[in-house]
Protein backbone atom coordinates (compact mmCIF):
# COMPACT_ATOMS: atom_id res chain seq x y z
CA UNK A 1 0.00 0.00 0.00
CA UNK A 2 1.51 3.53 -0.98
CA UNK A 3 1.27 6.03 1.76
CA UNK A 4 -0.48 9.20 0.35
CA UNK A 5 1.68 12.33 1.41
CA UNK A 6 -0.65 14.75 2.54
CA UNK A 7 -0.11 18.39 2.80
CA UNK A 8 -2.04 19.15 5.12
CA UNK A 9 -0.07 16.97 7.61
CA UNK A 10 2.93 18.52 7.07
CA UNK A 11 1.68 21.93 7.70
CA UNK A 12 0.25 20.94 10.60
CA UNK A 13 3.12 20.03 11.81
CA UNK A 14 5.54 23.04 11.09
CA UNK A 15 2.89 25.31 12.79
CA UNK A 16 3.05 23.38 15.57
CA UNK A 17 6.76 24.64 15.55
CA UNK A 18 6.48 27.80 14.33
CA UNK A 19 3.81 29.27 16.60
CA UNK A 20 6.01 28.48 19.68
CA UNK A 21 8.96 30.53 17.89
CA UNK A 22 6.68 33.25 17.02
CA UNK A 23 5.43 33.24 20.58
CA UNK A 24 9.25 33.18 21.53
CA UNK A 25 9.54 36.35 19.40
CA UNK A 26 7.02 38.30 20.39
CA UNK A 27 8.39 37.76 23.93
CA UNK A 28 11.21 39.32 22.83
CA UNK A 29 9.01 42.27 21.48
CA UNK A 30 9.63 41.54 17.93
CA UNK A 31 6.36 41.11 16.23
CA UNK A 32 6.84 38.94 12.68
CA UNK A 33 5.09 40.46 9.57
CA UNK A 34 4.79 39.39 5.83
CA UNK A 35 3.72 41.93 3.52
CA UNK A 36 1.97 40.85 0.46
CA UNK A 37 2.73 43.41 -2.79
CA UNK A 38 -0.07 42.63 -5.47
CA UNK A 39 -0.38 44.83 -8.70
CA UNK A 40 -4.03 44.31 -9.90
CA UNK A 41 -6.83 41.50 -8.94
CA UNK A 42 -5.31 38.23 -10.94
CA UNK A 43 -7.78 35.09 -9.52
CA UNK A 44 -4.53 33.39 -8.88
CA UNK A 45 -2.82 35.76 -7.06
CA UNK A 46 -6.44 37.13 -5.00
CA UNK A 47 -6.34 32.51 -4.05
CA UNK A 48 -3.14 32.65 -3.14
CA UNK A 49 -3.31 35.12 -1.08
CA UNK A 50 -5.99 34.34 1.30
CA UNK A 51 -4.68 31.20 1.99
CA UNK A 52 -1.07 32.86 2.76
CA UNK A 53 -3.41 35.56 4.75
CA UNK A 54 -5.02 32.88 7.29
CA UNK A 55 -1.90 30.83 7.33
CA UNK A 56 -0.06 34.16 8.73
CA UNK A 57 -2.82 34.49 11.31
CA UNK A 58 -2.65 31.29 12.21
CA UNK A 59 0.40 31.07 12.91
CA UNK A 60 0.21 34.62 15.00
CA UNK A 61 2.38 36.34 11.69
CA UNK A 62 1.07 40.31 11.23
CA UNK A 63 0.15 40.05 7.31
CA UNK A 64 0.13 43.78 5.36
CA UNK A 65 -1.51 43.70 2.16
CA UNK A 66 -0.41 46.60 -0.21
CA UNK A 67 -2.93 46.44 -3.05
CA UNK A 68 -1.83 48.58 -6.46
CA UNK A 69 -3.97 49.60 -8.95
CA UNK A 70 -3.46 47.72 -12.43
CA UNK A 71 -2.35 50.82 -13.99
CA UNK A 72 -0.14 51.87 -11.55
CA UNK A 73 3.34 53.52 -13.43
CA UNK A 74 6.59 52.41 -13.04
CA UNK A 75 7.51 54.94 -11.53
CA UNK A 76 5.06 55.06 -8.48
CA UNK A 77 5.16 51.15 -8.38
CA UNK A 78 8.91 51.52 -7.16
CA UNK A 79 8.10 54.05 -4.72
CA UNK A 80 5.70 52.17 -3.30
CA UNK A 81 8.09 48.99 -3.17
CA UNK A 82 10.30 51.01 -1.44
CA UNK A 83 8.63 52.01 0.85
CA UNK A 84 7.71 48.31 1.71
CA UNK A 85 11.32 46.87 1.00
CA UNK A 86 12.70 50.00 3.46
CA UNK A 87 10.05 49.68 6.45
CA UNK A 88 12.16 48.11 9.26
CA UNK A 89 8.67 46.43 10.78
CA UNK A 90 8.16 44.20 7.83
CA UNK A 91 10.36 41.88 8.21
CA UNK A 92 9.27 39.82 5.01
CA UNK A 93 8.27 40.93 0.95
CA UNK A 94 6.12 38.74 -1.08
CA UNK A 95 5.57 40.04 -4.49
CA UNK A 96 3.23 38.66 -7.24
CA UNK A 97 4.58 37.83 -10.47
CA UNK A 98 3.90 37.91 -13.07
CA UNK A 99 3.44 42.23 -13.25
CA UNK A 100 1.11 43.70 -15.33
CA UNK A 101 3.01 43.93 -19.20
CA UNK A 102 3.38 47.54 -18.99
CA UNK A 103 5.74 47.49 -15.78
CA UNK A 104 9.28 46.11 -15.27
CA UNK A 105 10.51 44.17 -12.95
CA UNK A 106 14.27 44.50 -13.18
CA UNK A 107 14.42 47.64 -10.49
CA UNK A 108 12.67 45.55 -7.75
CA UNK A 109 13.93 42.36 -8.33
CA UNK A 110 17.86 44.53 -8.52
CA UNK A 111 16.27 46.76 -4.95
CA UNK A 112 14.80 43.95 -3.02
CA UNK A 113 16.41 43.57 0.67
CA UNK A 114 18.21 39.95 0.40
CA UNK A 115 17.05 39.64 3.84
CA UNK A 116 13.06 40.18 3.05
CA UNK A 117 12.86 38.25 0.00
CA UNK A 118 10.50 34.97 0.77
CA UNK A 119 10.05 34.14 -2.44
CA UNK A 120 13.67 34.10 -4.06
CA UNK A 121 13.12 36.81 -6.05
CA UNK A 122 16.34 38.20 -5.48
CA UNK A 123 19.71 36.27 -7.52
CA UNK A 124 21.50 36.65 -4.18
CA UNK A 125 19.21 34.08 -2.59
CA UNK A 126 19.15 32.57 -5.82
CA UNK A 127 22.94 32.32 -6.14
CA UNK A 128 23.00 30.91 -2.26
CA UNK A 129 20.71 28.13 -3.13
CA UNK A 130 22.85 27.08 -5.88
CA UNK A 131 25.57 27.19 -3.80
CA UNK A 132 24.23 25.32 -1.02
CA UNK A 133 23.82 27.89 1.30
CA UNK A 134 21.13 26.94 3.66
CA UNK A 135 20.96 30.99 4.63
CA UNK A 136 19.12 31.43 1.24
CA UNK A 137 15.43 32.34 0.54
CA UNK A 138 15.28 29.43 -1.51
CA UNK A 139 11.31 29.68 -3.65
CA UNK A 140 8.70 28.11 -1.34
CA UNK A 141 6.97 25.56 -3.84
CA UNK A 142 11.04 24.22 -4.19
CA UNK A 143 11.03 24.12 -0.61
CA UNK A 144 7.49 22.43 0.24
CA UNK A 145 8.55 19.32 -1.64
CA UNK A 146 11.71 18.88 0.93
CA UNK A 147 9.54 19.63 3.53
CA UNK A 148 6.72 16.96 2.72
CA UNK A 149 10.15 14.51 2.20
CA UNK A 150 11.69 15.52 5.59
CA UNK A 151 7.95 14.84 7.28
CA UNK A 152 7.50 11.54 5.94
CA UNK A 153 11.15 10.42 6.54
CA UNK A 154 12.38 10.20 3.08
CA UNK A 155 16.15 9.91 3.02
CA UNK A 156 17.25 11.37 -0.04
CA UNK A 157 21.23 10.89 0.70
CA UNK A 158 22.80 8.32 -2.08
CA UNK A 159 18.69 8.58 -3.96
CA UNK A 160 18.27 8.30 -7.56
CA UNK A 161 16.06 11.89 -7.75
CA UNK A 162 14.72 12.68 -11.23
CA UNK A 163 13.27 16.25 -11.44
CA UNK A 164 10.98 17.19 -14.60
CA UNK A 165 10.60 20.48 -15.58
CA UNK A 166 13.95 22.96 -15.37
CA UNK A 167 12.32 26.54 -14.26
CA UNK A 168 13.59 29.07 -11.80
CA UNK A 169 10.76 29.25 -10.09
CA UNK A 170 10.75 24.83 -9.04
CA UNK A 171 12.94 22.86 -10.82
CA UNK A 172 16.44 24.39 -10.77
CA UNK A 173 16.61 25.60 -7.47
CA UNK A 174 14.69 21.91 -6.20
CA UNK A 175 17.39 20.30 -7.74
CA UNK A 176 19.59 22.18 -6.49
CA UNK A 177 18.46 21.64 -2.93
CA UNK A 178 17.99 18.14 -3.51
CA UNK A 179 21.37 17.62 -4.56
CA UNK A 180 22.49 19.77 -1.08
CA UNK A 181 20.74 16.28 0.63
CA UNK A 182 22.96 14.13 -1.27
CA UNK A 183 20.37 12.94 -3.62
CA UNK A 184 21.94 12.05 -7.15
CA UNK A 185 19.80 14.61 -9.82
CA UNK A 186 18.80 13.99 -13.07
CA UNK A 187 16.91 16.70 -14.51
CA UNK A 188 14.37 16.43 -17.62
CA UNK A 189 13.17 19.04 -19.94
CA UNK A 190 10.94 18.90 -23.55
CA UNK A 191 14.60 18.50 -24.59
CA UNK A 192 14.86 15.21 -22.39
CA UNK A 193 15.65 11.97 -25.25
CA UNK A 194 14.05 8.95 -23.39
CA UNK A 195 11.51 10.70 -20.46
CA UNK A 196 9.60 7.39 -19.47
CA UNK A 197 12.95 5.78 -19.07
CA UNK A 198 14.80 8.53 -17.19
CA UNK A 199 11.73 8.89 -15.22
CA UNK A 200 11.17 4.87 -14.97
CA UNK A 201 14.93 4.88 -13.36
CA UNK A 202 14.40 6.86 -10.44
CA UNK A 203 14.13 5.91 -6.85
CA UNK A 204 11.99 9.35 -6.22
CA UNK A 205 10.24 11.46 -9.14
CA UNK A 206 9.52 14.71 -8.45
CA UNK A 207 7.00 16.29 -11.45
CA UNK A 208 7.16 19.87 -11.99
CA UNK A 209 6.08 20.47 -15.90
CA UNK A 210 2.65 21.66 -15.90
CA UNK A 211 1.24 19.13 -18.41
CA UNK A 212 -1.85 17.45 -17.10
CA UNK A 213 -1.57 13.73 -16.29
CA UNK A 214 1.85 13.44 -18.21
CA UNK A 215 3.60 10.93 -15.21
CA UNK A 216 1.77 7.56 -16.90
CA UNK A 217 2.26 4.39 -14.96
CA UNK A 218 4.84 3.25 -17.12
CA UNK A 219 7.20 6.11 -16.65
CA UNK A 220 7.21 5.10 -12.64
CA UNK A 221 9.62 2.32 -11.14
CA UNK A 222 7.99 -0.11 -8.75
CA UNK A 223 7.95 1.57 -5.18
CA UNK A 224 9.34 4.80 -5.85
CA UNK A 225 8.42 8.01 -4.41
CA UNK A 226 6.22 10.65 -6.44
CA UNK A 227 5.86 14.14 -5.69
CA UNK A 228 3.41 16.22 -7.92
CA UNK A 229 4.41 19.72 -8.17
CA UNK A 230 1.90 20.35 -11.36
CA UNK A 231 -1.49 22.26 -10.53
CA UNK A 232 -3.55 21.88 -13.85
CA UNK A 233 -6.93 21.79 -14.96
CA UNK A 234 -8.10 18.39 -16.89
CA UNK A 235 -10.64 17.80 -19.48
CA UNK A 236 -13.11 18.09 -16.75
CA UNK A 237 -12.60 21.06 -15.60
CA UNK A 238 -11.08 19.82 -12.17
CA UNK A 239 -7.51 20.66 -10.67
CA UNK A 240 -4.93 17.91 -11.82
CA UNK A 241 -1.15 17.21 -11.28
CA UNK A 242 1.19 16.15 -13.66
CA UNK A 243 0.97 12.47 -12.47
CA UNK A 244 -2.13 10.21 -13.73
CA UNK A 245 -2.53 9.75 -9.90
CA UNK A 246 -4.83 6.54 -10.05
CA UNK A 247 -2.97 4.58 -12.69
CA UNK A 248 0.47 5.57 -10.72
CA UNK A 249 0.06 5.22 -7.46
CA UNK A 250 -0.48 1.33 -7.09
CA UNK A 251 3.23 1.35 -7.98
CA UNK A 252 4.51 4.03 -5.45
CA UNK A 253 5.39 3.70 -2.03
CA UNK A 254 4.63 7.46 -1.39
CA UNK A 255 2.99 9.75 -3.60
CA UNK A 256 1.60 13.44 -3.06
CA UNK A 257 -2.17 13.82 -4.18
CA UNK A 258 -3.36 17.35 -6.36
CA UNK A 259 -5.01 18.97 -4.98
CA UNK A 260 -4.05 18.45 -0.66
CA UNK A 261 -0.49 18.26 -1.82
CA UNK A 262 2.99 19.72 -2.28
CA UNK A 263 0.46 23.15 -3.02
CA UNK A 264 -0.78 22.80 0.76
CA UNK A 265 2.59 23.44 2.15
CA UNK A 266 3.44 26.44 0.28
CA UNK A 267 2.06 29.07 2.46
CA UNK A 268 3.94 27.21 5.89
CA UNK A 269 7.06 27.57 3.96
CA UNK A 270 6.31 31.14 3.69
CA UNK A 271 5.68 31.57 7.19
CA UNK A 272 9.11 29.28 8.10
CA UNK A 273 10.66 32.52 6.06
CA UNK A 274 9.24 35.00 7.85
CA UNK A 275 10.06 33.79 10.72
CA UNK A 276 13.64 33.28 9.81
CA UNK A 277 13.82 36.23 8.33
CA UNK A 278 12.35 38.41 11.78
CA UNK A 279 14.65 36.31 13.94
CA UNK A 280 17.62 36.83 11.86
CA UNK A 281 16.74 40.86 11.28
CA UNK A 282 16.79 40.99 15.30
CA UNK A 283 19.74 39.84 15.54
CA UNK A 284 21.15 42.44 13.28
P1 LIG B 1 7.25 26.34 -16.34
O1 LIG B 1 6.28 26.30 -17.47
O2 LIG B 1 8.02 27.59 -16.10
O3 LIG B 1 8.33 25.17 -16.56
C1 LIG B 1 7.93 23.89 -16.93
C2 LIG B 1 9.16 23.02 -17.08
O4 LIG B 1 8.71 21.70 -17.41
C3 LIG B 1 10.08 23.46 -18.22
O5 LIG B 1 11.42 23.31 -17.82
C4 LIG B 1 9.73 22.53 -19.35
O6 LIG B 1 10.84 22.20 -20.18
C5 LIG B 1 9.30 21.28 -18.60
N1 LIG B 1 8.31 20.52 -19.38
C6 LIG B 1 7.11 20.96 -19.83
N2 LIG B 1 6.48 19.99 -20.53
C7 LIG B 1 7.33 18.93 -20.53
C8 LIG B 1 7.25 17.64 -21.10
N3 LIG B 1 6.19 17.24 -21.83
N4 LIG B 1 8.30 16.79 -20.90
C9 LIG B 1 9.37 17.18 -20.18
N5 LIG B 1 9.49 18.39 -19.61
C10 LIG B 1 8.48 19.25 -19.79
O7 LIG B 1 6.43 25.91 -15.06
P2 LIG B 1 6.76 26.12 -13.49
O8 LIG B 1 8.05 25.50 -13.15
O9 LIG B 1 6.50 27.52 -13.11
O10 LIG B 1 5.58 25.25 -12.85
C11 LIG B 1 5.51 23.86 -13.03
C12 LIG B 1 4.21 23.37 -12.45
O11 LIG B 1 4.20 23.60 -11.06
C13 LIG B 1 2.96 24.08 -13.00
O12 LIG B 1 1.90 23.16 -13.10
C14 LIG B 1 2.64 25.10 -11.95
O13 LIG B 1 1.26 25.42 -11.91
C15 LIG B 1 3.06 24.37 -10.71
N6 LIG B 1 3.42 25.29 -9.62
C16 LIG B 1 2.83 25.09 -8.42
C17 LIG B 1 3.07 25.96 -7.39
C18 LIG B 1 2.42 25.70 -6.07
O14 LIG B 1 2.26 24.58 -5.67
N7 LIG B 1 2.07 26.72 -5.33
C19 LIG B 1 3.93 27.14 -7.55
C20 LIG B 1 4.64 27.16 -8.79
C21 LIG B 1 4.34 26.28 -9.80
P3 LIG B 1 11.61 23.30 -21.11
O15 LIG B 1 12.49 24.05 -20.17
O16 LIG B 1 12.37 22.49 -22.09
O17 LIG B 1 10.53 24.16 -21.72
Amino acid sequence: MSVLMKGADVANAMKEVLIDKVESLKEKGVNPCLAIIRVGNRPDDLSYERGAKKRMETIGIDCRILELPEDICQEEFEKEFAAVNDDPEVHGILLFRPLPKHLGEEPVIASVNPEKDMDCMSPVNMAKIFAGDENGYAPCTAEAVIEMFAHYGIDLTGKRVTVVGRSMVVGKPLAMMLLKKNATITVCHTRTADLPETCRNAEILVAAAGKAKMITADMVGEGAVVADVGINVDESGNLCGDVDFEAVEPKTSYISPVPRGVGSITTSVLAKHVVRAATRQMDM
